[in-house]
Order: C-alpha cells, then structure tokens, then sequence
C-alpha cells in the first residue's frame, strides 16, 4: 500500500480532471460509494472460485460478528447500491466511480494491494451501441492525455448457457492434455477452467493457443450483438483486435468483455478492463438488467504517463512572495488575500517564519515559483513590489501595486474573476 507523494501530485489531478470532464461529456454522474461491503457481496457477483474471493480480499468479522471486506472492485458494490436506492426502477443510468480498492495481491511493478481504479458502469441497456460508446469514451481519455500505444483487445463470452457447453469442450480439451498443465492450471480445471487461458506460463502457450475458440461456440444473439460492437468500432475508427483469449477473471461477466493494454509496462499491461454482466443484477436480487462497465487502474495510466512525459497540470506554486521587514509583512499579508481574490487561479505561496531576503530567496527558488514577488519596507512605502523572474532570462522589474494584478493576470496566462 503506497503514500502518494506531493511529487505524484500533479498527474493524479491531471488524470482525475480527465476523466471527470470526459465521463461527463457523455452523460455519466458520479456515485460514491463505501469502502467496506458485506463479504458476501463480493462471493455471489465475483464469485466463489475466483482469485479474487479465493485469496484476495480483506475480509474481517466487525464487532456485530458480520464478515465484511474492503472492496477488490467497484461494480458489486455499484450494483448493490443501484438495487437498493430504487435506482434501476424502468430508468437508464450511467454511473461512474472512483477510489482505492484492495486485493491481497503479491505487490510488483503495477501491483499492489491497495491501489485506485476510476470506473464506469451503464444500467438498463442490452443494445451494442453502449458496448461501443463505453470503449469509445475510454478512448477519448486515452487522446486527451495524450497516451498513445493502448491496444484494445476484444472478445465475447456469450451467454451463460453458451458458455457452459463452451467451458465443457474446453474442460475436454485440457483433460487431454492434463500432463502438460501447470498446478495452477489443474486446480482451475475443475472451479473455473477458462482461467486456464489467462495463464501466464509460457510453458502452456501453445496449449492454450490451439485450445477451442469460445467465439465458435457463441449462439447466435451473442455473435449477432458482437458483431455490431466490431462495426460501430470500426466506424468509430477505433482499431482492435479480436482475442479470444480475453476472459476476464470475474464470474459475472457475459458477451463483450475488452481490455486495453500496453506494451510499455511491462508483465502488469491492462490499464483498463471490463465487460458487459447482463445477469449480476438479477443474480444480487434485483429486475433482469442488463449492464456493462469498465474499471482502470489509475497507477498504472499514471506510470504510463510518465513514461511517455504527457502533459499535466501544473499544482506548485507560480509566485513565492519573499517578504523583509515589519511593514512590509503586514502589508504582504493584505496584498497576498487581495491577489487571491482578484485572481482566483493563481497559485501564491506567502513565505512564513521570517528569515533574510537570501534565505527566502532560496526557498523562492527551490519552490519551483515562476517568480519572486519580494516586497520590502521601501516597497511598502512607494507602493509597489518587485518581481523577479526565477527561471530564464526575465530579469527583476518594480511593478506599481495599481497595476500587479493585470500585470501578473498577463504573465501568467490567468483569468480575472467573473462578476457578478
Ligand atoms: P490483472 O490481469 O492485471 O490482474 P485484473 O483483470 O485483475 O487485472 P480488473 O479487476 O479488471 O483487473 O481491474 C481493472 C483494472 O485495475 C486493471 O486493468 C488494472 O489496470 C487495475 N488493477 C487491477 N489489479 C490491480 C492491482 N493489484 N494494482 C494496481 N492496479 C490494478
Ligand atoms: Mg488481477
């Protein structure tokens, strides 16, 4: 479990202001949701056999004696609160959801146990023009941060029924070829064999490669719907390929289900995963409703970020005020709010603690401030200040206190205050 430095700061706010703007340009409202459900919850939509509920959660007896867990994920939890706040009642709703999730995972590069995913989830429609407009929208976050290189991987599970005579060719198959199956892959053979095809032991490669392929076992509505996801992508102009091997380690999943994926991060390379799970509702107790969302996991775009030096937000200080002299702390103290309120963006740090000018110049410096405001006792009485630039070539200029505002407002690209 990590501390998120100051330093990290500045990509986090840029990713969580993307995906803000972004989810809401298609309509999607935000629902914040707890950290901590009934364990229950999670074994009936994740499932009892998977990784996840088999060794990865946080489960701890509260002092009532309930089981209750940190939440791996955040689709159980979003449905649960959808059913029980009447939120699915003959309406259409496009949620979306953010926060730390936690899974007892061995922590790597990628990997850790508590970590942070931004989610979105749409209720109430089965057509494949959802299926698309959620990839389309991630997509659309990719370009905005400037991310390149994210592949999106495709397939689909069909329906249960489809997928239970699936899973019995492919139980088939690898009882064929038991002698070749890694202990891992044994034990998935009876719980949950198509977990076999997610391994990633190179020894089973070409076992896996040659195994049955779900998408010739699809019926026919599924192979129909998917389908017309491929070619709304297509018309999107959107680019992916089609991988039978996505399986996704979640039982609830059913027909399209996508991974985007990156090969500049190594062995940890979806950044953003999901499906469609039309039967969870119903299965937690609510009305048939179809659904499909998506999670991504927020250190990993981060990292990705980095790497490929994407733009982000600037959050340190663009002006360090430097202030000598009683007078001219007074006075700064004054300027200082009155700045703020005239320029309601800019980021002014007031120097604290006293110290001489060359002390608090250093500090100017070391802040990462684009300039020194520094005001004097002589300053104070002519009524103006002196701005330093501290990076390049802008050299120190007296600026009288009558025209700081526009004269900072010019400089540093800010906008006044809109009245009224
Ligand atoms: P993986 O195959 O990497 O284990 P997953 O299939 O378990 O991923 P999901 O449950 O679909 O992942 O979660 C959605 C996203 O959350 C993933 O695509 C990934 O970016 C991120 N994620 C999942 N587990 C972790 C973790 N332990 N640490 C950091 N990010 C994670
Ligand atoms: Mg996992």
């Amino acid at each position: 479990m990590n501390d998120i430095l100051p330093a990290e700061a500045a990509p986090w706010r840029t990713l969580q202001t993307a995906v803000t703007e972004v989810f809401a340009a298609y309509g999607y409202q935000q629902i914040r949701l707890p950290v901590v459900e009934r364990t229950e919850l999670f074994a009936r939509s994740i499932g009892e056999v998977t990784d996840i509920v088999e060794k990865e959660m946080y489960s701890f007896e509260d002092r009532g004696g309930e089981s209750l867990s940190l939440r791996p994920e955040g689709t159980a939890g979003c449905v649960r609160a959808a059913i029980q706040h009447g939120l699915l009642h003959n309406q259409v709703q496009r949620l979306w959801y953010s926060g730390p999730m936690f899974r007892y995972e061995r922590p790597q590069k990628g990997r850790y146990r508590q970590f942070y995913q931004f989610g979105a989830e749409a209720f109430g429609l089965e057509g494949p023009d959802i299926d698309a407009e959620l990839i389309m929208m991630s997509a659309r976050l990719w370009r905005r941060l400037g991310l390149k290189g994210i592949r999106l991987q495709l397939n689909s599970l069909g329906t249960p029924e489809s997928r239970q005579a699936y899973r019995q060719v492919l139980v088939d198959y690898f009882r064929q070829h038991a002698d070749v199956l890694d202990e891992d892959s044994k034990r998935r053979l009876d719980g949950n064999p198509m977990r076999i095809l997610d391994s990633k032991n190179p020894d089973l490669a070409g076992l896996i490669e040659n195994a049955p392929n779900i998408l010739d076992h699809l019926d026919d509505a599924s192979k129909i719907h998917f389908d017309a996801v491929c070619a709304q992508l297509t018309a999107a102009g959107i680019k992916y390929s089609v991988n039978p091997r996505v399986v996704r380690g979640l039982d609830y999943y059913s027909r399209t289900v996508f991974e985007w994926t990156t090969d500049q991060l190594g062995a940890q390379d979806a950044v953003c995963s999901g499906g469609r799970y039309d039967g969870l509702v119903e299965q937690l107790g609510g009305k048939p409703t179809p659904a499909i969302g998506f999670a991504m996991g927020v250190e990993r775009l981060i990292a990705l970020m980095e790497l490929q030096e994407c733009r982000v937000l600037a959050d340190g200080p663009q002006i360090y005020l430097v202030r000598v002299g009683e007078n001219a702390d007074s006075y700064s103290a004054v300027l200082a709010e009155q700045l703020r309120d005239a320029l309601p963006d800019l980021r002014l740090l007031v120097h604290a603690g006293g110290g001489s000018f060359k002390s608090q110049m250093k500090r100017a410096d070391k802040s990462g401030a684009e300039f020194a405001l520094i005001i004097g006792d002589d300053e104070v009485v002519n009524d103006q200040v002196q701005l330093k630039a501290l990076r390049g070539t802008g050299g120190q200029v007296a600026v009288p206190r009558a025209e700081l505002v526009s004269g900072l407002a010019q400089r540093l690209d800010l906008q006044p205050p809109v009245q009224g």
